[in-house]
């Protein structure tokens, strides 16, 4: 059986002291692909080296992370077109809006949310979205920015069946992961009125640990948590949740729209 992990940060000092075990547990549990979304540029050397030790399942993003939109955000952007620039990548991530931590920066993240959606367009590239207290700001953007130039992941989706209609219908698959598993997580109550064909599996280590180890530092091996709570609730095998999300990360990272 094999999963693909759609949003993991293995780059993070959180696993400074055991990347090559955590990597190697994540293989033996099955997890054999790695999408890996940016943060900053101050992030961009740990990702390439990354990628330099793990060639055959590491998969980069490049973007600029909505809390990490700050005064120097021009010059990040800069940094951003000039790695596409550069060479190839698998999305343009994570971007998007973030109202938790910050709402005085709602002007400059909308910003650096348009014009990142923009260069992915220019690449045909997916975008992957980080959306914290923001879906009224979030899909005020993607209605504005819809087409079949558009499409990529809802990452750490966690809103209600209304709002994973609507990010489906700006072609965006849904990114599941530790939240399905939390008691109060209320995804789970309306996930299986939602196509299998609409989800892939993400664990955003190292936050947001699936339960037993909510709470803790998440990685990649628990993964299958996710997946196997997504059997429950779709009421499928196991190794159907792993082919299908597998397929459907596919469909987003190797597909050329028109
Ligand atoms: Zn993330």
């Amino acid at each position: 059986m094999k999963f693909t992990d759609t949003h993991t940060h293995l780059y993070s000092e959180s696993f400074d002291e055991d990347q090559s075990e955590m990597i190697q547990r994540a293989t033996d549990a099955g997890v054999n692909r790695f999408f890996i979304p940016a943060i900053d540029s101050t992030y961009t050397g740990r990702m390439y080296a990354l990628e330099k030790a793990y060639p055959e399942k590491i998969y980069l993003m490049a973007g600029l992370h909505p809390t990490h939109v700050k005064e120097n955000y021009e010059e990040e952007l800069s940094h951003v077109a000039q790695q596409f620039a550069t060479r190839d990548f698998y999305a343009v991530g994570e971007i998007g809006i973030d109202l938790y931590w910050d709402k005085s920066s709602l002007s400059i993240q909308q910003d650096a949310f348009k014009r990142q959606i923009k260069l992915a367009k220019e690449y045909k590239k997916p975008i992957v979205i980080h959306c914290r207290e923001a879906f009224d700001e979030v899909f005020e953007v993607l209605e504005s920015e819809k087409g079949e130039d558009l499409y990529g992941i809802f990452h750490c989706f966690t809103g209600s069946k209304e709002q994973a209609q609507q990010a489906i219908s700006y072609n965006m698959k849904l990114g599941i992961g530790g939240v399905a598993t939390f008691k109060n997580g209320k995804i789970d109550q309306f996930l299986n009125e939602i196509d299998l064909n609409h989800i892939v599996l993400e664990t955003d280590s190292p936050y947001l640990s699936p339960v037993p180890f909510r709470g803790k530092r998440n990685e990649s091996s628990y993964l299958v948590l996710v997946a196997e709570k997504l059997a429950t609730i779709y009421q499928k095998p196991l190794d159907v949740i792993a082919r299908v999300t597998s397929k459907n990360a596919d469909e987003v990272f190797f597909k050329r729209p028109a």
